[in-house]
């Protein structure tokens, strides 16, 4: 039997492996992390790629490694020069977070601890967890859960009945898309306002000068992160910490959110390439949209028509519980609590019953806005350390 199964090999799962491996003491052979894809972090490198963004969002210290300043020296190491680091919180250049952190699984042999497959059901045993996969069946006497809202791509109701026709519309975050789907002449819409949007519609006006327009529900909402500073540290969440009841931590939690923004640079880049004619920006919305006989779409808006020969969501994730029917399942067959808006009710060590633990979107209740994000799993990080050398 295993010490400790990661459900999810994403950011969150290998940051976690790596503190339980290399902080906790946890020994190898007692580690294993179940996910469906190729390779751990798969779904990270496909998302980031798909915007054509070139840095984080976040900053230098917010990465896989234990040591925070980790990625710093990987950079000096390695020779990536200037362009490694953007602006005042020195956000890392993707291709090197993407490289440090295979670094980082290489380092941890995470590669060899990693098992193909896919969690469908949960059970408590004597002893601790028995989580049924695609493979079978792996017992272990903690299970983590880090699975996360990237696998729930939001469609918006207009869009999913014209794919439902055939319409040529896709979703960035959809598996298996690539920008090569798209028609190679006509017009192309990219809809959404946030980071996603201005990023991937930047990168296809590059390729293709004039062809795209960005539809934006509202103007540019310029922030430097999706949440106030203030919630990376005891700032904020000394507060949110001190709030027993759960139906207000998660009001502090809607209320942190910046949604649909985007940092100040990307928003120049955007207004630049707006007065250079490589793309038109348009605030509106889709009411309908009409598939033409000849393959076209028409997007009715409040304002006009918007005719195209594609359209690409950039509309983000559904913000629900992850995890979907078999998680629901579990949380049923094992009585797990569940705070009134949905979300696993837990306690300050990240645990969700004896020997359960969870990180990202479902410790939401404990680490705050940022639980999502990079630095969220480093929260976890210390919060696990400590359970599992208890
Ligand atoms: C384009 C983009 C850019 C971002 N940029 C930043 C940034 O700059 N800074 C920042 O802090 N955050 C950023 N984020 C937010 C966040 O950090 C990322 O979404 C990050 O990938 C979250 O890590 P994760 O491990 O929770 O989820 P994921 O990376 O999505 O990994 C979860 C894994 O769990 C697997 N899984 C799901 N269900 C199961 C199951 N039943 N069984 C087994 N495995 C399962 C999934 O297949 C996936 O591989 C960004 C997000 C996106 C989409």
């Amino acid at each position: 039997m295993l010490d400790w199964l990661i459900v999810g090999g994403g950011i969150h799962g290998v940051h976690l492996a790596c503190v339980l491996l290399g902080k906790a003491g946890i020994a190898s052979e007692r580690l294993r992390i179940l996910d469906p894809h190729e390779t751990l972090l798969a779904r990270w490198e496909t998302c980031t790629a798909a915007t054509g963004m070139e840095f984080l969002r976040s900053t230098s210290v917010h990465h896989v490694a234990l040591d925070p300043h980790d990625l710093w020296y990987y950079a000096k190491r390695y020779g990536y020069g200037e362009r490694a680091f953007f602006g005042r919180y020195q956000r890392p250049a993707l291709n090197l977070f993407r490289d440090h952190s295979r670094a980082q699984v290489a380092a941890f042999g995470l590669d060899r601890l990693h098992l193909r497959g896919r969690a469908t059901a949960l059970q408590r045993t004597e002893t601790g967890w028995g989580v049924e996969c695609d493979q079978g069946r792996l017992e272990a006497r903690r299970v983590l859960l880090a699975i996360s809202v990237s696998e729930q791509p939001r469609w918006p109701a207009w869009a999913a009945t014209l794919r439902a026709a055939g319409g040529p519309v896709w979703h960035l975050y959809e598996p298996g898309f690539h920008p090569d789907a798209l028609p190679r002449e006509g017009a192309l819409a990219v809809i959404g306002g946030g980071i996603s949007a201005v990023q991937v519609a930047l990168a296809l006006a590059r390729n293709a000068p004039g062809r795209v327009t960005l539809l934006m529900r509202h103007a540019l909402r310029i922030a430097d992160f999706d949440s106030p500073p203030g919630w990376i540290g005891p700032k904020e969440l000394r507060r949110f910490l001190a709030e027993p009841n759960l139906e207000r931590r998660r009001a502090m939690i809607v209320g942190a959110r910046q949604p649909g923004s985007v940092p100040d640079d990307v928003a120049r880049s955007l207004r630049r390439a707006e007065q250079q004619s490589l793309l038109q920006v348009r605030l509106d919305h889709v009411q309908r949209a009409y598939l033409q006989t000849d393959g076209t779409v028409d997007l009715e808006l409040t304002r006009g028509v918007l005719r195209t020969h594609g359209v690409l969501l950039a509309t983000g994730f559904e913000q629900h519980r992850p995890g979907g029917a078999w998680l629901d399942a579990a949380i049923a067959a094992n009585d797990l609590p569940l705070a009134p808006c949905g979300y696993p009710r837990i306690d300050r060590a990240l645990r969700w019953a004896p020997g359960l633990y969870v990180t990202g979107a479902l410790a939401e209740l404990e680490l705050g806005p940022v639980a999502r994000n990079i630095v969220g799993a480093r929260h976890a990080g210390e919060r696990l350390a400590a359970a599992a050398a208890g």
